[in-house]
């Protein structure tokens, strides 16, 4: 770490926080977007920087912004990126300004100090911090580095991302790409892990249609649509799909019994062991905290949420049909085919009654753990944190990894914050008062340094 300990820190985290701020400021609510504000923004910075940024607005306001520091090109690059765009607020239920980048209190206020904007603010420091290192000659590169900030991550990424992954492939090349979520602290059984994103789950949006016998309700039958979707959806709730093991899984699972040990971990111990039904019953006995059994039941079986319903037209008539929404998440590795297959099984003999239709889709990803990128990652941790505990970890969700690793590259969730034990990331984001600590940054953004520029420096300026 002899690089970073020659550097500013406490200049470097300032102009992080003024950095997240600023973009605080652009609203960039999703929809309708308006990341141009966003794009043009972070070019002035860059070119404030000396470095040409490629502005691209793939739609009108819609921008992306994405920049580069040369490497001698003896390995292939790495991609920082990250969406500029955030979700709606309620205004009547914050308590600061969510566009003002409040900082009060040892904390940053607005919409997206966590998704992304405080992310996108360490990425854009280290690569700033990079640029200047470079210029006074302390830093070759082995590797390219590029910063993406792109546009549309909280709909679909129509305008961001993943049209740029289509028209724009050589810009965004890499072999190793670096964004949210993960490489943030999380308190459990009075323990501090750190998991690293190495997997996220698929999605499969669909509509699940009954069908009956129409007819006037004063003659009731039951050849009736609502309670055929009614009885469909209530077997769908408590089904009991089998648990898959990925090897993201597996690695999370022990890295948590490692970390934890005593009884609780051989219970984790032993799920590792059991597979299938076995594996799923287990989960509910193993596991003492409620929402870490909900979060393990996720990441280890295709899940069914029914999250909308549709039906009748009249209060005296029978419908012919009646629609549920479901939004199904799949294991990496899972097929839609394979997820219909066991929705058919679970259905039985209702299944001749209803029809699937998939709106929208997208696959589960999982990248390598084994690689040096993940293995520096770890070690970093290690540095920065001695008590830290380094794990894989799978999102529930999704991010734009899903278009970026259409390039090949491999994608690690990696945004370096330190949280206080009552603090959850996942309970923060999108919610009301969003907020970082300046602490959290800080830390965050000198682990990001170290794991970026170790990972690109040219090995003849190594010790
Ligand atoms: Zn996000």
């Amino acid at each position: 770490m002899t690089e970073s300990t020659e550097l500013n820190w406490n200049a470097i985290a300032d102009e992080t926080i003024r950095l997240l701020q600023g973009l605080i400021r652009l609203d960039t609510s999703n929809p309708p977007g308006n990341e141009m504000l966003a794009a043009r923004h972070i070019a002035n910075i860059l070119r404030d920087n000396g470095i040409e940024p490629v502005v691209i607005e793939t739609a009108p306001n819609r921008g992306n912004v994405i920049a580069r520091l040369k490497g001698d090109g003896s390995a292939q690059p790495l991609l920082l990126y990250a969406h500029t765009d955030v979700v709606p607020v309620e205004p009547a239920h914050w308590t600061v300004d969510p566009f003002g980048g409040l900082l009060r209190d040892g904390y940053v206020h607005g919409r997206g100090a966590l998704d992304m904007k405080g992310i996108l603010a360490m990425q854009l420091a280290v690569f700033l911090t990079l640029a200047r290192q470079m210029r006074a000659g302390s830093l070759p590169l082995r590797r390219d580095v590029i910063l993406a900030a792109t546009a549309d991550e909280e709909s679909d990424a129509n305008q961001g991302i993943g049209i740029l992954v289509e028209q724009h492939p050589d810009l965004l090349r890499a072999e190793y790409a670096l964004s949210e979520f993960g490489g943030y602290s999380l308190h459990l059984a009075g323990k501090r892990f750190y998991p690293i994103q190495t997997a996220e789950k698929g999605n499969v949006w669909m509509r699940l249609r009954a069908t009956g016998r129409p007819g006037h309700a004063s003659v009731p039958h039951y050849d009736n649509a609502v309670l055929h979707l009614a009885r469909a959806v209530d077997r769908l709730a408590r089904l009991k799909l089998p648990m898959r093991m990925t090897d993201t899984a597996r690695a999370f699972l022990a890295g948590l019994a490692d970390g934890i040990g005593g009884a609780q971990a051989i219970g984790l111990r032993a799920l590792l062991s059991a597979g299938g039904r076995m594996g799923s019953a287990l989960i509910d006995h193993a596991v003492r905290d409620a929402g870490m059994a909900a979060e393990l039941r996720a990441i280890t079986h295709n899940t069914v949420t029914p999250t909308g319903l549709r039906a009748g037209v009249k209060v005296n008539v029978i419908p012919t049909a009646a629609e549920a929404t479901l939004d199904c998440r799949t294991l990496p590795g899972v097929s839609q085919a394979d997820l219909a297959r066991e929705l058919q099984d679970a259905l039985g003999e209702e299944a001749g009654r209803l029809s699937f239709e998939v709106d929208s889709a997208a696959p589960g990803l999982e990248f390598k753990i084994d690689t040096p990128l993940f293995r520096l990652i770890s070690d970093t941790l290690r540095q920065h944190d001695p008590e830290g505990i380094p794990v894989p970890f799978m999102l529930t969700g999704g991010t734009d990894a899903k278009h970026v690793a259409r390039l090949g590259a491999i994608c690690y969730g990696f945004s370096p914050m330190k949280f206080g034990p009552g603090e959850r990331f996942s309970e923060l984001v999108h919610g009301h008062d969003e907020r970082v600590a300046v602490a959290s940054l800080a830390w965050g953004v000198r682990v990001l340094h170290d794991v970026v520029s170790e990972f690109c420096r040219s090995a003849t300026n190594r010790e």
